[in-house]
């Protein structure tokens, strides 16, 4: 039985911030554009830096609000999917999904641990925030100082040309500079993408281990991920105990039958985890453990599956680099180039999907609602 995914509950928050950055882009475009064949044109640009902090300012303070709002809603559902997963493999019927975390405060036991993971994730989602401002301030100047300079004050043509170059170089660098906990630099959208993913597995994992530890299930399974991760390949179809009460070679009672088994539990959950299991971006997860029922099987790889599923993501973010430098072009005829750009690589991915048989996740290459 295959987890449930949270890649639409992802979608929600990258939207968010794909829109943002568009939006502030196109807000820093069309500010250098405007008189563009004037003398003093670098100087009134940088007299009106304080009015883009403000307006970007403004934008963010908005983006804090909706970010926080739609954390807890991702944390709420993924939690829910949890549980019910839980009694889905317990062969127990869960209730309809009702989106609101109120309910699931009442329903779900540990819910402590969730709101601690979604104050956790929103304040990661706005730690970015300061960066994106700072960006948006350097890469403003920036274009004025790479554009201003003499050889280059030629006509409104080379200058308008000059701006484009400048800011195109800079665009393509993205926001950027985000940093995990592993020293990792990241681009804005992966690592929203990284964070939110990750924030909403854990609540998943939780709610579903809660609730099994709930109906008195203690044993896990670990799944075989068709898209192989290496730092998990060794717990693959591995026992843990949830409680890690009983570890090694474990009497324990068959799931149907009124007899004693002996079972191999390889660590308990936390263990596990200790040692790179669910990593940030993990594809695994663990299932109800039910002992004589549950087929353990051995566990087989698709690196080719996986190469497959890295290309998808290659040729996504090509289509959100186009989209941007789209949305920020100075230049018509840039923009016009972007365009195409951005239709050549939706035919990229078209193609390559249907090769490898993958399913199309549309929020990726999206640029979101603009807010
Ligand atoms: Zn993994």
């Amino acid at each position: 039985m295959a987890a449930p995914t949270v890649d639409d509950l992802v979608t929600t928050l990258l939207d968010l911030y794909t829109g943002v950055e568009q939006r502030i882009a196109r807000d820093i475009a069309t500010s250098l554009q405007a008189g563009l064949d004037s003398p003093d044109w670098a100087a009134d640009k940088l007299a009106a830096l304080g009015q883009l902090r403000q307006r970007t300012e403004r934008v963010l303070a908005r983006l804090g609000q909706e970010s926080d709002d739609r954390v807890r809603q991702v944390i709420a559902l993924a939690a829910q999917r949890g549980g019910q997963q839980a009694l889905r493999e317990l062969h127990i019927q869960a209730d309809a999904p009702l989106p609101d975390l109120a309910r699931i405060v009442e329903a779900i036991p540990g819910v402590g641990a969730l709101v601690r993971l979604a104050r956790e994730l929103a304040l990661t989602l706005r730690s970015t925030h300061v960066q994106i401002l700072r960006w948006a301030l350097d890469v403003y100047r920036e274009v004025i100082a790479r554009t201003a300079l003499p050889d280059v004050l030629l006509g409104v043509q080379t200058r308008r040309q000059a701006a484009q170059r400048a800011w195109e170089q800079l665009l393509d660098r993205g926001v950027t500079g985000f940093q995990d906990r592993a020293g990792r630099r990241w681009q804005l959208a992966s690592y929203v993408e990284m964070a939110v993913r990750t924030g909403a597995l854990q609540a998943m994992r939780q709610a579903h281990a809660d609730r099994l530890a709930d109906e008195g299930e203690d044993l896990v399974i670990v799944s075989d991920s068709p898209r192989e991760c290496g730092l998990c390949r060794p717990w693959e179809r591995k026992v843990l105990s949830i409680s890690g009460r009983a570890v090694g070679r474990v009497q324990v009672e068959h799931a149907t039958e009124d007899r004693m088994m002996t079972v191999t539990v390889s660590a308990s959950l936390a263990a596990a985890r200790v040692a790179g299991l669910f990593h940030p971006n993990c594809t695994h997860s663990v299932s109800a453990y039910l002992p004589g029922v549950t087929k353990v099987g051995s566990a087989d790889h698709d690196p080719a599956g996986y190469e497959a599923k890295q290309r998808q993501r290659a040729i996504e973010r090509h289509i959100r680099r186009w989209k941007l430098r789209a949305a920020g072009a100075i230049d018509p005829a840039a923009k016009r180039k972007a365009d195409g750009k951005v239709r050549k690589w939706q035919t990229a991915l078209r193609q390559h999907i249907a090769e490898h048989g993958l399913k199309r996740l549309r929020y990726r290459e999206q640029v979101g609602r603009a807010r």
